[in-house]
Parts: structure tokens; sequence; C-alpha cells
């Protein structure tokens, strides 16, 4: 989707809202496919006294791996974003404005993808306090318990009932 800025440039005061959804399912993020859903942006740009401003906020609902558990699950995610676009920059300015293309355009599906991606977490977790797996049983903490215990060697149990017998007497 483009964007044609160049009527609202010459409006003061005036707003072009936006609304698209934007395709990222063949976008690969740490080895996995999680955008099985559009992400749904709606936004608008305003003409702030001469300056272009752009708004937007973006949903969608993320296919993931957690990273201790590896057991997948959704979560919904959501980014606000904002800035300014410009047809050139001017001297003095810095690069957090987004320019627009030369017949005064702005590729408003690129700008979104990349806004989007920008803000993807790099750690997942199905939940804060997920217990992940054992890594000596390998046991999902979360459904079973660990198996390790029950696995110990006849022998040293009794050294283990020993040990724990001496921490509750100090
Ligand atoms: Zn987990
Ligand atoms: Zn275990």
């Amino acid at each position: 989707m483009k964007l044609d800025l160049k009527p609202l440039a010459q409006q003061p005061g005036g707003v072009l809202p936006f609304a698209l959804q934007a395709d990222l399912s063949g976008v690969e993020w740490n080895g996995a496919r999680p955008f099985v859903q559009p992400v749904h942006v709606e936004g608008q740009v305003r003409n702030r006294a001469g300056a272009l401003e752009l708004t937007a906020r973006l949903n969608t609902v993320l296919s993931l791996t957690c990273d201790r558990c590896a057991g997948s699950f959704q979560r919904e995610k959501t980014v606000e974003y904002g800035t300014l676009l410009a047809f050139e920059l001017a001297n003095g300015e810095s690069g957090d404005i987004v320019l627009l293309n030369r017949d005064g355009e702005l590729e408003l599906d690129e700008l979104m993808r990349e806004v989007f991606l920008l803000e993807m977490d790099t750690k997942n977790l199905c939940s804060e306090d997920c217990k992940g797996l054992c890594p000596g049983c390998g046991a999902d903490l979360n459904v079973e318990p660990c198996r390790c215990q029950r696995e110990t060697d006849p022998r040293w149990a009794k050294l283990a009932q020993l040990l724990e017998q001496e921490e509750t007497d100090q």
C-alpha cells in the first residue's frame, strides 16, 4: 500500500487515516514462522504545522515456541509506533525521520513490516514462571514431576537419607 502524501503536505491540520493487513507469513524468526495471522495496522498521518507525523498501532497473535519447555503457545502482540515523515532531510536533521520516495509517497507495508520485526522479542516463554524441562530426565516440569529422584541407584538412597537426616538435625 502506497500513501501519496503530496496533497496532505499542502494542508496544515489535515489528517490522512489508513488501515491495512500486513502478511508476514513467510518471515522466519528464530528458525520458526510465528506470523500465522496477518498483522493488523491502523493509523494516520497528520499535518502538524507543516510537519508530517505518522502514528500507527500494529496488532497480531503470534504462534511461538517456549525457550524453556519447547511447548507451542500463542501470544497477542501490539506495537505502538510514531515517526516524522519528510520529503528530504534538511541540513542537520538526524536519521529519526522516515523519508518518502521520489514521488512523495510512503511504502506503508514495507515500513510496517520493519517496525513490527524490530519489536519482536528474542526470548519467548509460555509463562514467566515456566519450569522448563529437567536437564536430567527431560520431564516437562510444568505437567509432570521430575523422575531423576526415582531413578537414583538404591545403593545411594541410604546415603541420601542420611544426608537429609543430618540437614534436619542441624
Ligand atoms: Zn514453557
Ligand atoms: Zn529430572
